[in-house]
């Protein structure tokens, strides 16, 4: 089903009669569990004409790099197959992906464009809808609740967004069935950059190719159902209490295929609500609660992305601590290397480093270790933000841009005032070690490192 919240005209151009329906893939990057795919064929059914899926590779996507397109180019390989055996033409221009679309769509009636929240998305899709003479229809396939219907305005905290969401999910935790293309468009003249050797792909782009690709990610929807079926059957009972462990392989490890879109947030939550399992609370809360707040957030304030996106009483209590006696002190440099005191410090450090995915519960001492060590607040908001973006294979997402603002205090309250923090809440190695044996943490990383290097 496809709600109507979740399409949205962008423009009010006309129709055209040409040759085919455009889907322009930008965010949704799968052949299956995709509103906006399936949205597209149903209206080139009622025209009887074929689809064509459109992506445009752009080397000047913000802050990406080899590890990243890498990642991405594994899971568009496999969506062009899938879309293959559905009888649709995958079309891939490397080109900005904005200005690509204008070209295929000389041959469209009609474009129709999934959803993104980062600023550079939400351009791209202003830029096309004015420069094409047909409509642009944006459906949202990346979140189980589309965003302005789960709250009209930017929340305060997951309390307050909570009881607004899950009053929300039912009308939204519905299958999306597949519609069979009445037109096949595999014979459709359209020329197509050919990604079958990713590697030569990679190397060919503009990009920092220092940042490699990682051993134990590869991308791709296959690979992400893969790794959420081995969840489902054997990690899933055991989330809630083991998820903050580093040393225990508890986690889903589902968010850098949720990040490329290659796997549907929606198809993933029914699978799970599905097992009746004891973990289907807890993981819901992060997959549905958290995750959707995060793109509350990267919507509604413009300046997600920077220090003055924090809420006023964080900014105003860092500032009061900005100038507070520093213990200790590192360079983004330094950091980037992972050279500090803290051997759990950089332990979470190398993780992302070296595995591409850092541990969740790891990320929150990471970030607040930032916080303390930086020469400024504003400095280590965004070294946390560079470093976050440039080695997680997450990274540059609304979580990213969350998980790093709440290390800073956003959807939190204000705690007890201390020194460098103020009133934002405080981490210290001891409460790693109350939690799990941190020690084991580091010989783990260690090997890790050791296997990769
Ligand atoms: P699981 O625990 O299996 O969770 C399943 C899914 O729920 C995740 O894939 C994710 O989509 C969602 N989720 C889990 N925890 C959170 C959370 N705290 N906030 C929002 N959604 C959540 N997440 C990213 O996707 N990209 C990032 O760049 C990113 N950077 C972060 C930086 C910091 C400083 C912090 C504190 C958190 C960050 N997170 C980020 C959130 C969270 O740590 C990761 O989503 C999670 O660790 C991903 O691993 P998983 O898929 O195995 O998680």
């Amino acid at each position: 089903m496809i709600q109507k919240e979740r399409v949205q005209p962008l423009n009010d151009k006309p129709v055209q009669d040409r040759d085919c329906v455009v889907y322009w893939m930008q965010a949704s990057q799968r052949a299956e569990g995709n509103h906006a795919l399936e949205f597209a064929i149903r209206r080139a059914n009622e025209r009887k004409k074929p689809v064509v899926v459109y992506f445009g590779l752009t080397d000047r996507f913000p802050e990406a790099n080899a590890r990243h397109y890498a990642f991405m180019l594994e899971g568009l390989k496999h969506t062009a197959s899938s879309l293959k055996a559905r009888d649709i033409r995958m079309v891939i221009r490397r080109t900005s992906p904005e200005q690509g679309v204008t070209h295929v769509a000389r041959r469209a009636d009609l474009v129709v464009v999934d959803r993104g929240y980062l600023h550079i998305q939400k351009a791209w899709r202003a830029s096309a809808a004015e420069r094409l003479d047909c409509p642009l229809i944006q459906v949202e396939s990346d979140v189980v609740v589309p965003v302005e219907t789960a709250s009209p305005k930017e929340e305060y905290s997951a309390a307050t967004f909570r009881p607004k969401i899950k009053k929300q999910w039912e009308h939204f935790l519905v299958p999306l069935n597949p519609t069979r293309p009445a037109v096949s468009s595999l014979d459709m003249d359209f020329e197509s950059l050919d990604i079958s050797d990713v590697g030569k792909t990679v190397a060919q782009l503009d990009v920092d190719q220092s940042v490699q690709p990682v051993a134990d990610f590869h991308g791709g929807t296959s690979e992400a159902n893969r790794r959420l079926d081995d969840f489902l059957k054997n990690r899933l009972d055991g989330y809630a209490e083991s998820r903050n462990d580093p040393n225990q392989d508890a986690l889903s490890n589902m968010s850098p295929y949720l990040h490329f879109g290659q796997i549907s947030p929606l198809a993933t939550a029914l699978k799970v609500r599905q097992t009746n399992s004891p973990g289907v609370e807890a993981f819901l809360e992060e997959l549905l609660v958290r995750r959707e707040l995060s793109m509350n957030f990267v919507h509604y304030n413009p300046a997600y992305d920077a220090f003055a996106g924090l809420p006023d009483w964080a900014k105003k209590t860092l500032g009061k601590h900005e100038k507070d006696a520093r213990e200790w002190l590192y360079s983004p440099k330094e950091l980037e290397n992972a050279q500090t005191h803290d051997p759990y410090w950089n332990a979470a450090q190398q993780e992302m480093v070296v595995r591409g995915k850092m541990h969740g519960y790891m990320r929150m001492y990471w970030g607040k270790k930032i916080l303390e060590w930086s020469r400024t607040p504003e400095e280590a908001y965004q070294t946390a933000l560079y470093l976050n973006n440039k080695y997680e294979l997450d990274g540059r997402d609304p979580n990213g841009f969350t998980g790093v603002a709440w290390c800073f205090g956003k959807h939190d309250r204000p705690w007890a005032e201390r020194p460098i923090f103020g009133n934002v809440r405080y981490m210290n190695a001891n409460g790693l070690k109350r939690k799990f044996d941190a020690d084991a943490y580091v010989q783990k990383i260690a090997r890790l490192s050791t296997a990769n290097s």
